[in-house]
């Protein structure tokens, strides 16, 4: 792999960047400045280049009173979430992010500009869609776009005392609940906001984040079981333009904090499991980090798992542990924080493998359970397009020998 960065001796941009993750000994190919939008409502999809992040697409689309499914932060890159999958807001009624895709701009490890759909490099389309940074640099993702404008949602804070009663409530709720119903559980340290007593700043909650998408006067219907569950002790649930929400949680997640990350994906919540969160969950150690239990239930499952790469189409939910923290000196704590948390709930799921983009560099040797019986065709696809994996700094996807 060429070698622009030489680590003892960084180019000065990256010396001024403190808070850009770079990788050790590789190329890091930035495409922050390819800002290109198109929104076709007519057709209603979005096309655009690489470096947007969600805020800017979301915004494109909300324009037009369309949104399509992203993650629940909304600095990340459209790219980097939508190759791994794409989990958040509107998974369960609109899909995951890769599920969204119509086509893609791909540059090849051989320098060709490819065009990947349904009827161009069908094998290539197949794997972006899931299978992450293997193939290629993707530099324009076109996208579906939903009908989409305001949403009713936000957090609900209860007690870690009553954390297993909402933690189950939200297993049976999720299980049937309408798909215009996005959900996750959450530890949170309480930051200094004005919906928040002053005097539990800093205190820790359970949450659970809700987004309705359907209709506004049902919302409060389809989120009740969790208002009665338990006494809600902060909330700032209500209509929203869907952007609001898909950005509300982006100062909690600065740029230039130190990351490791764990996951699994499973059918079943089980008591154990519930019992398993809580105890690593009242450890969370510092505003920054937590636990999101998303439910992937839903438009995800009509897909076959065969039908993208995106492997784990029976997953009720995705688990992230995800650690943190701004300064590198607690690197040790954090990082056990993680695994310990993650040691006591993986023994309860009940599938093997997660989630790629919420996994650090030591679990990339859970590509083949990641992508489970996709795997081998994952691995031709990368034979194909990058035979001497080029592509190799992520989590990889060898070529066949
Ligand atoms: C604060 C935070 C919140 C998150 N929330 C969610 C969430 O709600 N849902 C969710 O699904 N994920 C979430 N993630 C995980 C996220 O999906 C990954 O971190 C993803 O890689 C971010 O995309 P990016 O474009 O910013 O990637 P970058 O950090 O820029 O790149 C990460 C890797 O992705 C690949 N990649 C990125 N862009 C391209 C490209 N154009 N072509 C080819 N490969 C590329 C490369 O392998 C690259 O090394 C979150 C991450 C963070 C840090």
């Amino acid at each position: 792999m060429p070698r622009l960065l030489a680590p003892e001796r960084p180019a000065p941009l990256l010396q001024r960047r403190k808070d850009v993750a770079v990788t050790d000994g590789g190329l890091m190919i930035d495409l922050a400045p390819m800002k290109g939008i198109h929104v076709d409502p007519d057709r209603a999809t979005i096309r655009a280049q690489s470096g947007v992040v969600w805020r800017e697409l979301d915004r494109a689309g909300a324009v037009h009173g369309l949104a399509t499914p992203g993650g629940v932060v909304s600095s990340t890159g459209i790219a980097g979430l939508t190759l791994g999958g794409g989990i958040g807001y509107l998974a369960r009624g609109c899909g995951l992010s890769c599920d969204n895709v119509v086509g893609a701009e791909v540059v090849t490890a051989d320098g060709r500009i490819l065009t990947a759909n349904d009827h161009a490099n069908e094998d290539l389309f197949w794997a972006l869609r899931g299978g992450g940074g293997n193939f290629g640099v993707v530099t324009a993702l076109e996208l579906n776009l939903h009908d989409i404008a305001t949403i009713y949602g936000g957090p609900l804070f209860y007690e870690v005392e009553d954390a297993a009663a909402v933690m189950a409530c939200y297993r049976e709720l999720i299980q049937d609940a309408p798909e215009q119903l996005g959900a996750f559980f959450a530890w949170q340290i309480a930051p200094p906001l004005p919906f928040i007593p002053e005097d539990r700043h800093g205190d820790l909650f359970c949450a659970m984040v809700v987004c309705w998408s359907g209709r506004v006067d049902e919302a409060e219907d389809a989120i009740s079981p969790l208002r009665e569950v338990a006494e809600v002790k902060a909330q700032h649930v209500g209509p929203m333009p869907y952007p609001a929400l898909n950005s509300a949680f982006d100062g909690l997640v600065p740029r230039g904090l130190q990351h490791y990350w764990k996951a699994d994906f499973m059918r079943e919540l089980t008591d154990e499991a519930i019992q398993a969160h809580i105890e690593h969950g009242k450890k969370t150690p510092v505003v920054n980090s937590t636990m999101h239990l998303y439910s992937i239930n839903g438009a995800p499952h009509r897909l076959g798992p065969e039908e993208t790469a995106f492997a784990h189409r029976d997953a009720t939910f995705a688990a992230v542990i995800a650690g943190m923290w701004p300064d590198p000196a607690d690197n040790e704590a954090n990082i056990s924080w993680v695994r310990d948390y993650y040691a006591a709930i993986h023994p309860h799921s009940d599938l093997n493998g997660g989630y790629v983009n919420f996994m650090s560099g030591d679990d990339a040797g859970r590509a083949p359970e990641n992508y489970g019986r996709n795997y081998e065709r994952l691995r031709q696809v990368k034979t194909a397009y990058d035979p001497q994996n080029l592509f190799h700094l992520n989590q990889n996807i060898e070529p066949l020998a």
